[in-house]
């Protein structure tokens, strides 16, 4: 049995037979029953049939715009698509080892090349270009241009049971149109504990280790995996015994299960309020029952789903909003504002698409730069709004004078349509924000800290660079003081103050939280339990002890005054 040690982002365990993916080379293997033989062969005669009508039809334009003897080519292809080698190799490799049928034909096609290679004629060492293309053009027929999700969807769907994804990297937006029941667990080669995929499987309450480097060349497609997302660790073809152990570990028992409600309380009562992160309306019930007051922080990009949040009208952005708002009835709801790159919202050039961590263009400064998407979310917000306690908070905000700007914007649209604007506040999490939260304060309803990118920038440690991950210390002193900053600056001018980022959803963070004076905690609905149990067993004194005890060691005690913890509300 080989172990793979990788990062714990979503705890628990499962098994579950392994499905390999490298969405960036489009390569998925798995492995099918006996009895789905008959069916994988048509899938493949199938792509190959529109392959060969493809390539008929480039043939002969080909041959009408350039000439013949570039057309030559594509019979070159042509006949490497009918070559027995190729096409009944891989009905071969289906029927004999039991592959799916895009794995079967990138098998045969690697066989041929490495024939082709083995011949000394420099013109069919010369061909291996053409077979990688017409392999290629194959592979594309079987996922008929259908998108990543619903392509691994529909492959997820032909197993009886749940399994286990192994992916190179689960893109958010696959994550989040993923059919998450036909996954037990998964397990990736990138990733981070805060990389949004990662926030999504904690979410959706499915085991998950990430940052596993190699995985998917590591794991047979089809060997049994047992994933433990709270220790960090994939096993691959664990002993029987493990397996029967795990399954009995894992029978579901009969747990009477208690809807949690009201603030939590601290071991010497004083009132922590909890609230969930969630972004789909089915997930609101499950937040609720878990004792969440309401919801902290919607990402609404991701409430969108897929879509070029900058193709999405203003009806549908409102119906959006008002599936959400209606599901957690009188609870106050934060819906934030789009935190996308412009080629995320189809405004610009995907060829110049960059990581929304990139410190460019995003959040509020799109909105800014783009005020006819944030106009018309605005417009969504206030109109889905109307009679719910909306709250909107404004992401990536560096300034104040970005955030009074995105306030006037608020201010006109809510005029325009007539409605009442609702609460507008600022979502911190850019140092100079934190630094200067005190004037952010004056201006906004309220501020809630993002801690996810909050500790990267200060940190300067990527939060999806798996190699800086060391770095990326949510309990640096420098971390530390600028979330008191955040909270003395918004106790200044009477302000709530909230953390809305991964931090307060880890049990072993939120005493820190709590001796640094913050009083509303935001996080997955499935930390919600475990964070009231953390509450319940630590007095504020303590959280504050704690505070200081990583604020100095015992080589660096600080004047007294510095020293002081944040003061108890
Ligand atoms: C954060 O930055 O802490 C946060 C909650 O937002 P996101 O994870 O979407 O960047
Ligand atoms: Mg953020």
């Amino acid at each position: 049995m080989l172990m793979l040690t990788g990062v714990a982002v979503a705890p628990g365990e499962a098994l579950g037979p392994a499905i390999v993916v490298r969405l960036r080379a489009h390569d998925l293997r798995y492995r099918i029953d006996p009895d789905a033989v008959g069916p994988e062969l048509a899938r493949l005669a199938e792509a190959a049939d529109q392959t060969r009508g493809q390539l008929e039809d480039i043939r002969d334009r080909t041959r009408h715009v350039l000439g013949a003897e570039l057309a030559g080519m594509f019979d070159v292809q042509l006949l490497m698509l009918a070559d027995p080698l190729l096409r009944e190799r891989a009905d071969a490799v289906i029927r004999s080892r039991h592959v799916n049928a895009e794995w079967a034909v990138l098998e045969a096609g690697e066989e041929l090349t490495v024939r082709f290679r083995a011949v000394e004629d420099p013109y069919l060492q010369e061909r291996h270009g053409d077979l990688t293309d017409v392999v290629g053009r194959v592979r594309g027929n079987l996922q008929r241009g259908e998108n990543d999700a619903s392509w691994l969807n529909q492959q997820l769907a032909r197993f009886a049971d749940p399994c286990v994804l192994v992916a190179d990297d689960l893109p958010v937006s696959v994550a989040v149109q993923l059919d998450w029941r036909r996954v037990a667990a998964f397990a990736t080669d990138a990733g981070t504990r805060t990389a949004h995929t990662a926030i999504v499987a904690r979410s959706m309450a499915v085991p998950a280790v990430v940052g596993l480097q190699d995985a998917t060349r590591l794991v047979p497609p089809g060997a049994m995996l047992l994933v433990d997302g709270t220790a960090g660790v994939i096993s691959i073809d664990p002993p029987a015994a493990m397996v029967e152990a795990t399954r009995h570990r894992l029978r579901p028992v009969a747990v009477p299960h208690t809807s949690l409600s009201g603030p939590a309380r601290s071991a010497d009562d004083v009132a922590i309020h909890l609230l969930a992160n969630v972004d789909r309306p089915e997930d609101v019930a499950f937040a609720l029952r878990e004792g969440a007051e309401g919801l902290g922080l919607v990402r609404s990009e991701l409430l969108l789903g897929a879509h070029a949040v900058g193709d999405v009208g203003e009806q549908q952005q409102i119906d959006a909003y008002r599936a959400l708002l209606e599901q957690a009835g009188d609870r106050e709801v934060t819906i934030r504002t789009f935190d996308v790159t412009p080629e995320d919202a189809g405004l610009g050039d995907p060829a110049n698409a960059e990581p929304r961590e990139r410190l460019g263009l995003r959040g509020v400064r799109v909105g800014l730069a783009h005020p006819e998407l944030l106009e018309r979310q605005l417009r969504a917000l206030v109109r889905a709004g109307e009679g719910r306690r909306l709250r909107v908070m404004v992401p990536f905000v560096t300034s104040a004078d970005e955030f009074v700007r995105a306030l006037a914007l608020l201010g006109t649209q809510a005029e325009r349509v007539g409605r009442p604007a609702p609460p507008m506040g600022v979502m911190v999490e850019v140092p100079a924000a934190a630094l200067d939260a005190a004037r952010l304060a004056r201006h906004a309803a309220f501020l809630s800290i993002g801690t996810n990118d909050l500790i990267q920038y200060t940190l300067a440690a990527d939060r999806n660079d798996v190699r800086v991950q060391h770095l990326y210390d949510p309990t640096h002193p420098a971390v530390l003081r600028l979330l008191r900053m955040v909270v003395r600056g918004a106790r200044r001018s009477g302000r709530r103050v909230a953390v809305c980022g991964e931090m307060a959803s880890d049990a072993r963070l939120l005493r820190l939280l709590i001796g640094l004076g913050l009083r509303e905690l935001s996080m997955t609905a499935s930390s919600l339990r475990p964070a009231r149990e953390t509450v319940a067993r630590c007095s504020i004194a303590e959280a504050q002890a704690e505070v200081y005890r990583a604020l100095y060691d015992a080589d660096d005690r600080p004047a007294a005054a510095d020293a002081a913890p944040a003061p108890a509300t």
